[in-house]
């Protein structure tokens, strides 16, 4: 019998849903669809849904939507913590925006140039190559020391489709990136300095194919922002970092744009559209599955239950939810060993700009603890500029051992010793790290060299009436966008089910 909303609802296995499963303190509330996470992928999969005429719920055990969606309200005003930039290529995220009456704006972040801090030393990108430091070989020693775990992954990505990354043609390239440039010769000074801006969790963690991911994906913001470049717009800018924000309109748009007031007003709008089908404060704990419904138990007592459930927990926190169903071993291991990255923030106001009094690049990328500064480039020329610490791999892993005041107090420090002109000028505004997040544990997935090839490709498959979302299922895209390319594929997967 296909299923649909009628006759789901008038058969009875919506009550069968709940057969052998944990006891609860209250009766499940029911729906068509139950789906875990208010994130961007869980509230799209529910607009999607309820857009066909599906009953909905969605739960979260934050007292917030958004997830890694977040805007932190400081005394400088709103700050994303999380997600901030839409690119000009994010069809679904700007088409979301407009269905919203959202308004986006070009992105205020310019970053001003970077210094290199290395090996205790000032490092000049344009006399690197001669520099008695540099012990890299042949070409490797033109590319400035910050770049050259970025620049080696890019010169031997071979993909040219989106989901080329999962096509057992290139599998043999599910190797790390230390693996990758030890096979094609480079020095072993070349590999250290790629541990430092090597993408993903870090040179060794990662695999080559999850790098290669998300650059194919970026050569489509690229190629929209070629088209900036005509005569009345001007060449485009460079930056020795790429960072900098192309503020040329394509359709209306710079390449980096951001949502008025802050990203979070974007899964709000959401959830106030889907009006009482969000339940928040709702932890997952359990998770029962048969071939006619499932029923989420949650820590309060109280459960869900749906003919289909959609989850987008991320992997590193569906880990601490016990799932009862079928077996289900690849995606059992996915969600067991599934790596992920993290960042740790320190987001600071500067009330003096520091880089006039010593004289050096105001942005840092460093081998040290601090790992980046990033000195914010306050183009509408009034008021103070910001900066933010950004820690990633083995930095973010670091700093996650302290507890905030020992952060804070670190950075700065860290800052004044190669900055002293620093000292007093900036003044904190915020901090957030990723892995101390209780319902994150981290600020995106990751693969592990061996696991596209283990379970990437399968594990996003159903597991009975469960279907997965959340940029951690992506195929083909990045960042918010993911997380909404993901929505609409476990939406349509649902649908085919009910249809
Ligand atoms: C610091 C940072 C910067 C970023 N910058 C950008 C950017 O500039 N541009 C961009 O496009 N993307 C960016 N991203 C990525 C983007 O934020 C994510 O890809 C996207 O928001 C993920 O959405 P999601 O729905 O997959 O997951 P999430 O937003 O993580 O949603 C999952 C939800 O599950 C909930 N949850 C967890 N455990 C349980 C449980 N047991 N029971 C019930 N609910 C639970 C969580 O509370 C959360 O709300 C950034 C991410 C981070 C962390």
């Amino acid at each position: 019998m296909s299923l649909n909303r009628r006759n789901f609802l008038g058969s009875g296995l919506a009550a069968s849903a709940t057969i052998g499963l944990p006891r609860m303190a209250f009766a499940a509330e029911k729906a068509d669809v139950v789906i875990i996470g208010a994130g961007l992928s869980g509230l799209r999969s529910a607009e999607i849904l309820q857009e066909q005429g599906l009953k909905v719920l969605v739960m979260d055990a934050n007292s917030r939507v958004g997830g890694r969606v977040q805007t932190v309200q400081t005394v400088d005003g709103p700050l994303d913590v999380g997600a901030s930039q839409v690119g000009r290529g994010y069809a679904r995220v700007i088409d979301a925006c407009q269905r919203h009456g959202l308004k986006l704006v070009s992105e205020d972040r310019d970053l001003l140039p970077f210094g290199s801090h290395f090996s205790g030393e000032w490092i000049d990108g344009k006399t690197w190559g001669s520099n008695p430091l540099n012990l890299c070989e042949g070409d490797e020693r033109q590319i400035p020391p910050n770049l050259i775990g970025q620049a080696l992954c890019s010169k031997y990505n071979p993909l040219q489709e989106l989901d080329d990354w999962l096509d057992p043609r290139f599998a043999e390239y599910d190797i790390s990136l230390r693996e990758l440039l030890r096979r094609k010769g480079h020095s072993a000074q070349a590999v250290e300095l790629a541990g430092y801006s090597a993408p993903g969790i870090g040179i060794d963690e990662t695999s080559v194919l999850r790098m290669w991911q998300e650059e194919v994906r970026a050569r489509i913001e690229r190629r929209m922002g070629e088209a900036a470049a005509t005569a009345e717009n001007g060449p485009k800018r460079e930056h020795p970092f790429g960072e900098a924000n192309d503020h040329r309109d394509v359709g209306g748009l710079a390449a980096i744009n951001n949502i008025v007031g802050g990203c979070s007003a974007l899964p709000l709008a959401m959830a106030a559209k889907l009006g009482d089908r969000v339940r928040l404060g709702k932890r997952a704990v359990s998770i029962a599955l048969s071939d006619t419904g499932g029923t989420i138990a949650c820590s309060d007592g109280t459960a869900f239950s749906g003919r289909f459930l959609i989850c987008t927990l991320p992997f590193s926190m569906l880990r601490e939810v016990e799932i009862t169903g079928s077996a289900n071993p690849v995606t059992r291991q996915a969600i067991t060993t599934m790596p992920y990255a993290n960042t740790a923030r320190l987001y600071v106001t500067i009330e003096r700009p520091f880089w006039k009094e010593d004289g050096l690049p105001p942005s840092i990328s460093s081998d040290g603890p601090m790992g980046m500064f990033w000195a914010v480039d306050n183009h509408t020329g009034e008021g103070a500029h910001r900066g933010m610490f950004v820690l990633v791999g083995r930095t973010a892993q670091a700093v996650s051992a302290l507890d905030r005041a020992e952060a804070e107090a670190m950075l700065l420090g860290e800052l004044a010793r190669l900055r002293p002109a620093s000292k007093g000028a900036v003044r904190v505004a915020t901090w957030k790290d990723w892995l101390r997040d209780p319902l994150q544990r981290g600020c995106g997935f990751s693969l592990a060299p061996g696991q596209v090839n283990a379970f990437a490709r399968d594990m996003i498959k159903p597991w009975q009436v469960m279907h997965f979302a959340g940029e951690h299922t992506r195929r083909t895209d990045f960042g918010m966008e993911s997380a909404m390319e993901s929505a609409e594929r476990a939406a349509i997967e649902v649908l085919e089910r009910t249809a």
